[in-house]
């Protein structure tokens, strides 16, 4: 086994972050475990230097910080990821009945997963449901997390198509469908999924007025290579990095700039949200933070100013089946260390400057970096940081630890990298 306590502290943290609502209940405990208080967005705020708080947007957003020397214009070390992942989504009114009372269940894709490795795994349902409040406005939020595989999506028999193998192109609307049991009446099936949360939460199902559910894999995250080398898991873009950023500020503990640790909701769709890199969320929560320490727009502009941030998100591993694919002479390897990620078409927000800074970090810190740039004739993805940008007038980096499988139901990231990134997280925040 490998024996590194933060390794560890990774597969535990990822077994129960089984979507974007679990994730942040998953580091809001860990932030309350270690002092960190909760500030709510209603409240007037009052935080003084050296304090632990954290806010949650939506359930499905956290950002927390460590007050720095009180200075209101000190600026900010922030670190930002992503607490949501390619999946797939249960619409309203799921239920649909097949042959012999078989009940499968009405879905929509969210982000961009590879649907293939959806298929014949053991599924189940999280995510959180709305219940009758005090008012109108304020319905109850309370989230479920079915821990028993539930749900299978079958694929075809290779008998009615002998030429799967040789590319298949899936419909979503019908080849991904999840079974979910088998009912003996008719009538039963209406309200089957609102029956069954209700039942696991203990509340009557006509309170629950809806829900964000989705299917997650049950399969446990795990350690694979002849000296497990490797982890492989659901959910690693971009868990691994929040875990990162979250370990990174527990164990930091100097600089007179405010550390910050920003997860975002929907990045996988394009960050469009009130929870999400493109809205102001985080640009309100840094100007309070300003001005509960007495500064006011001046202050403001300057901490901005003065301020750095480490957009962390998965970068992709070159592959040793696919060489080709990968730019010829920076192709990031596993183990290799984080990965700064380059753009000459700015779709990374990383430059000379930027790099510079989180090269200098990765050496202080004793852990190898590497690069990531598109080979020219494939297109890349695009990440948080020039999202956040335009929040923000701030300066920062894109990096991220290299996986296999980016968008897989599981994916593959190297062990030794996942403790290079804590390290040069916490030199960050330290420095
Ligand atoms: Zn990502």
């Amino acid at each position: 086994m490998n024996g590194n306590k933060y390794v560890k502290s990774l597969i535990e943290f990822m077994d129960k972050s089984v979507c974007n609502f679990w994730a942040v209940q998953t580091i809001r405990e860990m932030l309350e475990h270690n002092g960190f208080c909760e500030l709510n967005a209603c409240d007037a705020w009052s935080v003084t230097p050296g304090g632990k708080y954290y806010v949650v947007k939506n359930h499905s957003a956290i950002f927390a910080f460590v007050v720095g020397d009180g200075d209101a214009a000190s600026g900010f070390k922030i670190i930002s990821a992503h607490s949501d992942s390619p999946c797939f989504r249960i619409k309203p009114n799921p239920e649909m009945l097949t042959d012999g009372g078989i009940l499968k269940l009405n879905t929509e894709v969210y982000g961009g997963p590879i649907l293939y490795t959806w298929f014949d795994r053991p599924l189940s349902i999280a995510g959180r449901v709305m219940l009758k409040g005090k008012d109108a406005l304020h319905p109850e939020t309370r989230l479920v997390r079915f821990t028993r595989p539930l749900l299978t999506i079958p694929h075809l028999a290779i008998h009615f198509n002998r030429a799967v193998n040789e590319g298949n192109p899936l419909s979503k609307q019908k080849d991904m469908l999840p079974m979910l049991g088998k009912i003996n009446d008719v009538a039963e099936k209406n309200g089957y999924v609102l029956r069954m949360v209700a039942n696991e939460l203990g509340v009557k199902a006509e309170d629950i007025i809806d829900f964000d559910l989705s299917l997650y894999d049950t399969t446990p995250a795990c350690l694979v290579g002849e000296h497990e080398e490797f982890i492989t898991s659901g959910r690693l873009d971009d868990l691994s990095m929040a875990h990162a950023a979250m370990i990174a500020l527990l164990e930091s503990n100097e600089g007179n700039m405010t550390r910050v640790m920003a997860i975002f909701d929907n990045e996988e769709t394009g960050s469009g949200t009130k929870q999400g890199a493109a809205s102001p969320v985080l640009a309100q929560i840094l100007r309070r933070i300003v001005g509960c320490l007495g500064g006011g727009e001046e202050e403001y502009l300057r901490a901005v100013a003065s301020s750095f941030m480490v957009s962390a998100d998965n970068a992709h591993a070159v592959h040793p089946n696919y060489p080709e694919k990968h730019d010829p002479t920076n192709h990031p390897v596993m183990g290799g260390g984080p990965v700064i990620k380059i753009n000459a078409n700015c779709k990374y927000m990383t430059d000379a400057d930027s790099a510079a800074v989180f090269k200098t970090l990765c050496d202080e810190a004793e852990v190898p970096c590497q690069y990531f740039v598109n080979h020219s004739d494939v297109a890349g993805g695009s990440t948080l940081g020039n999202i956040l940008t335009s929040q923000i007038d701030l300066r920062g980096v894109d990096m991220g630890n290299a996986l296999w499988g980016m968008h897989s139901v599981r994916e593959t990231a190297s062990t030794d990298d996942h403790v290079y990134a804590i390290k040069a997280f916490t030199r960050f925040y330290n420095c």
